[in-house]
């Protein structure tokens, strides 16, 4: 099955905060520690647990906190002093469930945990698109070690490309490429 192209997913640097979100939507928005959050829903944390749990035994995955925000647009990746943290939006995720599965919002989880695991693994400076390109390629892995069919990329794929092209990020066609070869090579 080809898969479909898309996705969008930003990454902001700032001192020691480091920040990507999920979406050319909310470029440059950031879920600050001082901005209102809230528990996060039971399906979002069994979501991330499957992506913790797929991603976790073969990386090293920092401590991080679950977070349920409508300052942000969509989901984000943050580390910094305050802490670790996955935010996301859940009108956006419920519509993006809605519309393209279950696999689609489990698959933005993994790419926002492969944030912090190559936020973990690599500190310094690297380029935005670098980040999304390695974020992409862990959701892709998550999913081989899960044992889903790679055919259930597709949903994500099909979520990458209704987010558009954005600055900062892979084109659409080569995310759904390194879906596939994160899929393929973990
Ligand atoms: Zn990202």
């Amino acid at each position: 099955m080809k898969l479909i192209r898309g996705f969008g997913v930003i990454a902001v640097f700032a001192f020691s905060s480091i920040e990507a979100a999920a979406g050319p939507l909310c470029a440059y928005t950031k879920a600050k520690s001082g901005s209102s959050h809230l528990p996060p829903s039971p399906e979002a944390l069994r979501q991330t647990n499957l992506v913790n749990y797929a991603l976790c035994q073969k990386y090293p995955c920092p401590n991080y906190q679950l977070w349920r925000s409508e300052a942000i647009s969509n989901a984000s990746a943050t580390m910094d002093a305050t802490g670790n943290r996955v935010s996301y939006n859940a009108g956006f995720m419920a519509g993006i469930q809605n519309r393209y599965s279950n696999y689609a919002t489990i698959g933005i989880f993994g790419h926002e945990l492969g944030h912090l695991i190559d936020f973990n693994l690599n500190p310094s400076s690297i380029s935005g698109v670098v980040r999304e390109a390695r974020a992409d390629q862990y959701a892709g892995c998550a999913f081989a070690i899960a044992g889903e069919p790679k055919q259930n990329l597709i949903y994500l794929a099909q979520t990458l490309q209704s987010l558009g092209t954005s600055p900062g990020y892979p084109t659409p066609q080569q995310r759904v490429a390194l879906l596939e070869i994160g899929y393929d090579s973990c």
